[in-house]
């Protein structure tokens, strides 16, 4: 097996049929431009769609991707079969030679305007194991969870690009003793997840059905939900996540394509309850995704967690969230809730691994962990079957923790 994607220190090898599209400066010329990575080269599409593809410039003039994921999906088609022509001419590569940088040279920014954010929690493992620890008397999974895929709105401001410094979020918390105090997470994690950005808007009043998800949704990219436990354990009830989620959440600079992921579709697992119409997928072509996650803590491998087995898929997500009738915007998020796997080291949060955090995990340089310590980098990676057993990337998102602020 080959795989395309094999990363050097804080850069990512794309391959030649990923083509991912981020946003991005240099040291030179500061002014954003859209650009696709290409190998481990940045293509500046901005510069070079002005040159060969005309009527397109004005979508990619701005240098972020907001104006081309509103574009549609005839345009997301016609400007990557432009690009893949480009890159596979010799000619037409030379002809471009100066809008190719190399990837080690530019510097990432937001790729988009994120409009609005939601979260799910599409992972029967991640579900089940959380509400063991949450909820340790009652039943792991609540009465609805394979009904409908749960969620909650999140704060969209706060999306961050991948290498933002992570603060130490203060809040409440209750101590074991029950008095309630105020002070920096002691309990601060990760979540693995997958976000999906949606280019296409939908009127208000009219649900996006699940054969429409590839209309709307342009591409995928990776997140890191940055969650404090303690925060959260205390203030969820009964209104959901708020502040021990809202702090930040890290995304990848690359969006890659749903069109670059043909080969990673694969069948969501079988439904052991019946669900309702607008959310059954039997009859449509699948949307489960055979993406393998990978979590670094420090450098080190802590997590390897498996996306082809969560329950919900996003075609199923977007159909739920829009089927009251709420409308979505271009560069509206939603993230997939924690991966996490059935075996060892397969879950995406520490929480998991930690069992709640009474049973800290070593690491290689001789210390533990339950959560995170104020200096720890945690690096979420994947990749994706690709054309003829090779295997593509879907890049990274990173993040170090830093001490909090102090709060008088
Ligand atoms: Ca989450």
């Amino acid at each position: 097996m080959v795989v395309v994607g094999a990363r050097s220190e804080g850069m990512t090898s794309f391959g030649l049929r990923t083509l991912p599209y981020g946003s991005f400066c240099t040291i030179q010329d500061p002014r954003p431009r859209v650009g696709v990575a290409v190998d481990d080269q940045v293509l500046d599409l901005t510069a070079a769609s002005a040159q060969r593809l005309p009527a397109y410039a004005e979508v990619f003039a701005a240098g972020t991707l907001d104006r081309f994921l509103g574009a549609g999906p005839d345009a997301w088609a016609t400007v990557r079969s432009a690009v893949e022509g480009w890159v596979n001419d010799p000619r037409i590569r030379a002809a471009l030679g100066e809008h190719f940088l190399p990837a080690a040279d530019v510097r990432m920014l937001a790729s988009f305007a994120v409009a609005d954010y939601v979260d799910f929690y599409a992972s029967e493992q991640h579900a089940t194991a959380v509400g063991r620890i949450f909820r340790p008397d009652g039943d792991a999974l609540t009465p609805n969870w394979k009904h409908l895929p749960i969620g909650y709105h999140g704060r969209a401001g706060t999306v961050v690009p991948s290498g933002t410094p992570i603060v130490r979020p203060c809040g409440q918390r209750r101590t074991p003793e029950g008095e309630v105090v105020f002070g920096p997470s002691t309990r601060l994690d990760i979540e693995a997840e997958v976000g999906f950005v949606v280019g296409t808007p939908s009127a208000l009043g009219e649900p996006v059905g699940l054969g429409d998800f590839d209309q709307h949704v342009f591409g995928v990219v990776l997140v890191n939900d940055w969650s404090a436990r303690d925060l959260q354990a205390w203030e969820y009830v009964p209104l959901g996540p708020f502040l021990g989620k809202s702090f930040a959440t890290s995304i990848s600079p690359w969006v890659v394509p749903l069109a670059a992921l043909e080969h990673a579709r694969t069948a969501p697992p079988a439904r052991d309850v019946p669900v309702l119409p607008y959310l059954d997928d039997a009859d449509h072509p699948p949307w489960g995704l055979d993406l393998q996650l990978q979590v670094r803590l420090n450098g080190e491998v802590i997590s390897e967690p498996p996306y082809a087995g969560m329950y919900w898929t996003p075609a199923q997500m977007l159909a739920h969230l829009s089927v009251n009738g709420a409308s979505v915007r271009t560069g509206d998020l939603y993230a997939s809730g924690t991966v996490s796997g059935p075996g060892e080291r397969q879950a995406g949060s520490l929480l998991e691994l930690s069992n709640g955090g009474r049973e800290p995990f070593p690491l290689e340089d001789g210390t533990t962990r339950a959560f995170l310590q104020d200096g720890d980098e945690v690096v979420i990676s994947a990749t994706a079957p690709g054309a003829g057993g090779t295997r593509i990337s879907l890049g990274e998102v990173r993040g170090i923790v830093h001490p909090s602020r102090s709060v008088t």
